[in-house]
């Protein structure tokens, strides 16, 4: 029997409601790249449907969901790279972020006149994508200037959000208002954690990702603490129970030894499923409602667990993550995050949506 992910869809939607309960006064896009975060992009578009926009990272990902989506506006998180893609820009009707010279010099440079809205994005303290603040009265006028364009919006990212105590936050919230404040041009800056944890920083539009998928976006704490419902439960199979003496033995490398005779759960799952290899010893694991720790190495296709305690047989269900067992424990013991976690399931994974 193959490995599951249930895709709960109207959790999907009950955690954009909380979205919109949280910023009221601001338009949505839902960020959806990445196969929206491993669900499935199509499905949770569908799920995500009263969302005012959708933002994906690359083009490839944006000509995907147009086929699903006719009408909504779809923001191209990475704008365009080349500039023979624009006519798929026009032709696709995508929203496109703008954070480079020369992209700007692309727009300037096509006959076609048009109707592009775009988003210049400004580097306020995160350093990754983002134009110079010192050149933003320039490029926004150049923008007004081109005939491609039509509407233009500001927009920004926060680096150091997950972490409330962190004084970047404020300080980039600050400086993006302070650049923008000549212009009456829509703003947008906040991510999962700053819809969360800045309501100041919700402006026109919030750009929510990783909230939609139930996950808290704060370093610690669980989705449920803010009334968020896990969206993804990854689901397999207990294969065998084993009876191990003292001193035997768990898996490869031998890391963990049996501190007593015990009985040891085999699991149908592994890194070849994408379950994270880097699981410590103690990882939980959730068997007939009860959390168990993982034993040793995770491999390709199999983990153990401890089964001292617990009655378990053969074809018992076993969860990884989701209903009962937040997908942040897991990422913590595995020395990640629950985003790297839910991207990562492989084909071997069947997809189910409710
Ligand atoms: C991925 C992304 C988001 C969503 O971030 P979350 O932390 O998942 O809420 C928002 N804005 C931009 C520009 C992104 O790349």
């Amino acid at each position: 029997m193959r490995n599951c992910a249930h895709i709960n869809l109207s959790a999907l939607s009950h955690n954009l409601q909380r979205v919109r309960q949280l910023a009221s006064n601001a338009s949505v896009v839902a960020v959806i790249k990445a196969n929206a975060y491993g669900h499935g992009m199509t499905e949770a578009a569908e799920a995500l449907k009263d969302a005012d926009a959708f933002a994906v990272a690359t083009l490839e990902e944006a000509q995907w969901l147009r086929q699903s989506v006719p009408d909504k506006n779809i923001l191209l998180l990475q704008g365009l790279n080349k500039k023979t893609d624009l006519h798929i820009v026009f032709d696709l009707g995508l929203d496109l972020v703008v954070h480079t010279e020369a992209q700007i010099a692309m727009l300037e440079s096509t006959a076609t006149e048009g109707s592009l809205n775009v988003w210049l994005k400004i580097d306020t303290g995160m350093h990754r994508l983002g134009v110079n603040p010192e050149n933003v009265a320039e490029f926004y006028s150049r923008l007004q200037q081109s005939k491609a364009v039509n509407q233009i919006r500001f927009m920004s990212h926060f680096a150091n959000a997950d972490d409330i105590a962190d004084t970047k936050t404020a300080q980039q919230l600050q400086l993006f208002l302070q650049i923008t404040s000549a212009m009456s041009t829509e703003k947008s800056i906040a991510n999962s954690a700053g819809i969360c944890g800045v309501t100041d920083s919700h402006l026109d539009w919030v750009r929510p990702g990783i909230m939609l998928y139930g996950v808290n976006p704060f370093k610690q704490g669980i989705g449920a603490d803010l009334d968020l419902q896990p969206v993804m439960t990854f689901r397999s199979r207990l294969l065998c129970v084993q009876h191990f003496k003292a001193g035997d033995t768990i898996g490869y490398g031998s890391t963990w030894v049996c501190p007593e005779d015990m009985p040891v759960g085999v699991v149908s799952v592994g890194y070849g499923d994408g379950y994270p290899r880097h699981a410590r010893s103690g990882t939980p694991v959730l068997i007939n409602d009860r959390k168990v720790p993982l034993l040793g190495r995770v491999s390709m296709d199999m983990i153990s667990i401890d089964l001292r305690g617990i009655t378990a047989s053969a074809g018992d269900e076993v969860v990884l993550w989701g209903d009962g067992l937040p997908v942040e424990e897991v990422a913590a013991s595995a020395d990640t995050i629950a985003y790297e976690l839910l991207c990562k399931l492989t084909r071997r994974v069947q997809f189910e949506y409710r």
